[in-house]
């Protein structure tokens, strides 16, 4: 980056946020709660209203408690107990979370767009305002902190500047920080549908089949709806009811047929696993998206960018107060589980697509593993996130 003095007219903040999604209201809310002076932009009008993740883990639930967050999104969503692989109606590897020593022994189910309004709420509580429209345009840094060029024309002076701006980060390009993966060659399909009422489903668990066709994942979400997720050769841009269903039908239960009544939202994207080079480059930090993507298989993205966020929190408290060495010990504590939570996720992914021919061979073998309580209770572990305490 290059060096470039602020005009005088620069607003002076101590941490400048890019990204209003679900990291960085996380982070603009921690700050605040310790008198932190931020300014948040983001380069959308209004929140994305689309569900996207669809999880929240325990970890993720204690993690935020302290915000006051945990409370809230627990009143909203829905507490699923059990999750589930299955080969069409034969249970391959079944996980409980009744078990685990949490506060929240289970996995929460709550659309994104509910998540991100309940950490919106808590923020401008405690005094966040979210500017926006307005995008980060270029940045430059010094020895004393960042100056920033926003899409209003204005400029932000800022001791840190955090990339909370997603997957595709200008903040990380900007930093020349690398992004290192690849993409998955198979698309993904995603549908909020509802199904009819019968017992094809159970209410309160989350179940991947694997079928020799392909993987459909079938979640519960509040308000009746159910989260379905596939991976295919070719998504549809938008999913119909009938598509749905015939992903159901070839791959989904079979002595109870579970029956799509209506689609409510449809989508598709591609997967990619990447993580970022560095964490940190002097005065710009990374976090969630910015840092680390990875398939949705186990759904952690979102989770392990809310956990950064608090943990970030944590290191620009002592940064602010003159001791960098605490944001070199976010990377080291943080970059680890996102390269952990990409090869959980590869591996779930990689198992989910595995090849016709190997399919049989898979489902022996995980069946074989699921009578070890180590391993359903590895497993639970660190879905849950608790791993990572
Ligand atoms: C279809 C789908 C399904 C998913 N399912 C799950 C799941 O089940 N579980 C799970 O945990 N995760 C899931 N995820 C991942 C989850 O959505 C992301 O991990 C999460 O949104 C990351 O949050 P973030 O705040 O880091 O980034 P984002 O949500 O991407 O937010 C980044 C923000 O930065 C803003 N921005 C970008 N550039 C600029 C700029 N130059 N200036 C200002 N603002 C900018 C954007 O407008 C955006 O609001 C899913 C994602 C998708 C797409």
């Amino acid at each position: 980056m290059n060096q470039v003095p602020a005009p005088a007219a620069a607003a002076q903040t101590d941490v400048l946020i890019v990204g209003a999604g679900p990291t960085g209201l996380t982070l603009a809310a921690a700050l605040a709660a310790q008198g932190v002076a931020t300014v948040v932009i983001d380069a959308q009008a209004e929140g994305a209203n689309t569900s996207r993740a669809a999880v929240v883990h325990a970890r993720t639930l204690e993690v935020v408690e302290p915000l006051g967050v945990s409370d809230r999104l627990v009143a909203l969503g829905l507490q699923a107990g059990r999750f589930t692989i299955r080969d069409r109606d034969r249970i391959l590897v079944p996980i409980e979370f009744g078990g685990l020593p949490s506060r929240y022994p289970y996995t929460l189910m709550v659309s994104q767009a509910v998540t991100e309004s309940v950490l919106l709420e808590r923020a401008r509580e405690l005094g966040v305002v979210v500017r926006r429209p307005c995008a980060l345009v270029t940045s430059s840094q010094d020895e004393e902190g960042v100056v920033a060029t926003l899409s209003d024309g204005s400029q932000v002076r800022a001791r840190f500047l955090v990339g909370a701006d997603g997957m595709h980060s200008l903040v990380r390009e900007q930093a020349g920080i690398g992004f290192d993966g690849g993409t998955y060659g198979e698309s993904f399909v995603l549908a909020d549908v509802r199904l009819e009422a019968n017992e094809a489903v159970p209410r309160r668990e989350v179940i991947l089949f694997f079928s020799p066709a392909g993987l459909v994942v079938v979640a519960p979400l509040p308000d009746g709806v159910h989260r379905i997720v596939a991976t295919v050769e070719d998504a549809p841009e938008q999913p119909n009811a009938a598509y749905v269903q015939a992903l159901l039908d070839t791959r989904g239960p079979q002595a109870a047929r579970a029956v799509v009544r209506e689609v409510l939202w449809g989508s598709r994207f591609r997967v990619h696993h990447r993580v970022a080079q560095a964490y940190r480059n002097r005065r710009v930090v990374l976090v969630g998206d910015a840092a680390h993507v990875h398939s949705p298989a186990g759904g952690q993205g979102m989770n392990v960018g809310m956990q950064d966020a608090i943990a970030l929190a944590e290191a620009l408290i002592p940064a602010l107060a003159g001791d960098d060495a605490a944001l070199d010990a976010y990377e080291a504590r943080r970059r680890p589980v996102a390269q952990q939570v990409v090869t959980l996720a590869d591996r779930l992914t990689r198992m989910a697509t595995a090849p016709r021919a190997l399919r049989g061979l898979r489902n022996l073998l995980l069946s074989m593993l699921a009578r070890v309580p180590n391993f359903r209770r590895t497993l639970a572990w660190r879905l849950s996130g608790l791993v990572y305490r």
